[in-house]
């Protein structure tokens, strides 16, 4: 059961990431993104999601260092861009985001897309960094199963996590089953579907009961699942509230009912035919 939101998934390498995090995709360069991260610390989160193509590492970095918060209490990730990939300057991304971020260590850096031809090539750098010491964990993201089947064999360190969109509309079973077989965390983004979420009757009305919002409770179902999730918002309140999942627990019936809303139905972009 996760009781606190420090609570943390520990990694196949032994390092521990909260299971909420706080994600920044779409969040405004400049204050909007500072001030959210500032106002996410407040409320206790203690692991940032950012990336090189959300454009505010720049701002993350800087909501962490003024919020007094020690830095080695804040897990951070962000992600090499399909860019870097495809011109081989993985090593100028990854150092350009801990310039932008002012860190030297990240905790976990991803392979943001799997871009046919270069993923493996792309993840082996990231093996560098890792035997380096400048990175804590390494992973993957929109990793389909056949993705990791292709990466695993080529490669010496299995990722730590893989984050793909995950929600009660595309809950992957196969994936999950394997990410859990082979010691890879799974992560959820998009967990509020991207604000859809409150389309859904079924999880309204199971919020209801707890007299929880619709967005508590997907976030509660996947940590129930055992998900790492990272919702984001730039609204105080809803910071708060997407943070104040610890005080209940859903019962196997609610969880079955979320369970069943499985339609394979992506929000975003299919890491089959993305085309960017
Ligand atoms: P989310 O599922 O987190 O949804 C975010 C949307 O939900 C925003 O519009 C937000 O609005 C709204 N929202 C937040 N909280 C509530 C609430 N309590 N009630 C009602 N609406 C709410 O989508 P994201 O795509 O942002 O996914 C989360 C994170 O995952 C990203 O921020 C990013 O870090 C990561 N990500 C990774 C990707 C990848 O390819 N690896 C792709 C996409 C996302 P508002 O901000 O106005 O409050």
């Amino acid at each position: 059961m996760i009781k606190s939101i420090t609570d943390s998934a520990i990694l196949n390498n032994g390092v521990k990431m909260p299971w909420l995090g706080f994600g920044v995709f779409l969040s405004p360069v400049g204050e909007e993104t500072y001030n959210s991260v500032r106002w996410a610390l407040d409320a206790g989160y203690r692991h940032i999601d950012t990336a090189t193509i959300y454009e505010n590492e720049e701002d993350v970095g800087k909501a962490i260092r003024e919020s007094g918060v020690p830095r080695e209490e804040i897990f951070v990730t962000t992600k090499v861009w399909n860019d870097d990939q495809r011109s081989g300057k993985v090593r100028e991304g990854f150092d350009l985001s801990r310039k932008k971020l002012g860190m030297d260590v990240i905790d976990l850096y991803l392979v943001h897309w799997p871009v046919e031809g270069k993923f493996v090539s792309t993840y082996k750098t990231l093996e560098k960094f890792y035997q380096e010491g400048t990175v804590r964990a390494i992973g993957v993201s929109n990793f389909l199963v056949h993705h990791l089947e292709t990466l695993l064999p080529q490669v010496e360190v299995v990722p730590a996590v893989d984050q793909v969109e995950w929600h009660p509309w595309l809950q992957l079973p196969d994936l999950y089953e394997y990410s859990r077989k082979n010691k890879i965390q799974l992560e959820a983004w998009g967990p509020l579907i991207q604000g859809q979420g409150g389309s859904i009757p079924v999880v309204v009305e199971i919020g209801e009961k707890y007299g929880k919002s619709w967005a508590q409770v997907l976030i509660r179902w996947e940590l129930q699942r055992e998900v790492v999730t990272i919702p984001k918002s730039n609204t105080p309140s809803r910071i708060m509230e997407n943070a104040d999942v610890f005080d209940f627990e859903l019962s196997a019936e609610d969880m079955a009912a979320i369970n069943a809303l499985d339609e394979h139905k992506r929000v975003a972009a299919d890491p089959d035919t993305f085309d960017f």
